[in-house]
């Protein structure tokens, strides 16, 4: 039997009981669910094929960012069906929001259109609590109660600004407009490495032309057929992959 080690909105965490040249392993694979949620978690349902289409789509980041962009993520392999190996990190309990233009939570706090282009990218830190419901935070701030150091800040800004160039490439490439997206990272290895998923549950992914909306934004305000933007998506980045 499996046993989940940590069961998440949308993703379960099982223990990998394979064996390595050591004989042990300490991978994780992580279980993609059609669970869907919003409005930290008021807002739930099913969406049979979601936990699917996000686990290829997260496969095909994490491996164009290793190839095209150097950068180390967790993912190792995919396993089966909605399922990935990867490795295990310490969950650096921030997430780094990054925002090429106005939308969702920016637009709604500080009054600016949703659409409207901005002058240079946004990086944010939230602390990652679904009871606090993620609060804005500044560096002073979580460096004074230790969830992080200059240092991993430096270098989760530095990643993610280089992930957000690899991936207005690679969407550009299939006519997706990468509005904003939410990034995790954990310590591995003395290593920090892009952990989590990268999938239309959390970027805001915009038709390039008709700006129709293909994420997670369908399901929170009630746009129909949510499967169908994410299918769009994992079509497109299918052929723009190998541009
Ligand atoms: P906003 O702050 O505008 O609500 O979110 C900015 C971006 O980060 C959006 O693409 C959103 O999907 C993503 N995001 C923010 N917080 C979370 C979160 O707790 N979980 C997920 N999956 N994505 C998030």
């Amino acid at each position: 039997m499996k046993e989940a080690l940590i069961h998440g909105k949308s993703k379960i965490v099982y223990q990998n009981h394979g064996h390595n040249e050591n004989g042990s392993d300490t991978s994780l694979i992580i279980k993609f669910t059609d669970a869907i949620t919003a409005g930290n978690g008021a807002k739930k349902a099913d969406i049979a094929g979601k936990g699917r289409l996000n686990a290829e789509i997260s496969q095909i980041l994490f491996e164009y960012l290793a190839d095209f962009g150097g950068i180390a993520s967790h993912f190792i392999q995919a396993v089966g069906d909605g399922e990935m190996l990867v490795k295990q990190a310490e969950i650096i309990p921030i997430e780094v929001i990054v925002r090429n233009t106005a939308a969702g939570g920016f637009s709604r706090k500080y009054g600016v259109a949703e659409g409207t282009a901005l002058d240079n990218v946004i990086i944010e830190f939230c602390r990652k609590s679904d009871e606090l419901g993620d609060p804005m935070m500044n560096e002073s701030q979580i460096t004074a109660i230790g969830l992080a150091s200059v240092a991993e800040l430096d270098e989760m800004r530095r990643q993610a600004l280089r992930i957000n160039e690899v991936l207005l490439q690679l969407f550009s490439h299939a006519n997706i407009r990468l509005v904003d997206f939410k990034l995790e990272f954990g310590r591995c290895g003395g290593q920090i490495i892009l952990c989590d998923e990268i999938s239309p549950d959390s970027c805001r992914l915009w038709d390039a032309e008709t700006g129709e909306r293909l994420d997670k934004d369908r399901f929170r305000h009630d746009l129909g057929d949510v499967l169908k933007g994410y299918q769009e998506v994992l079509d497109r980045l299918q052929y723009a992959r190998y541009f």
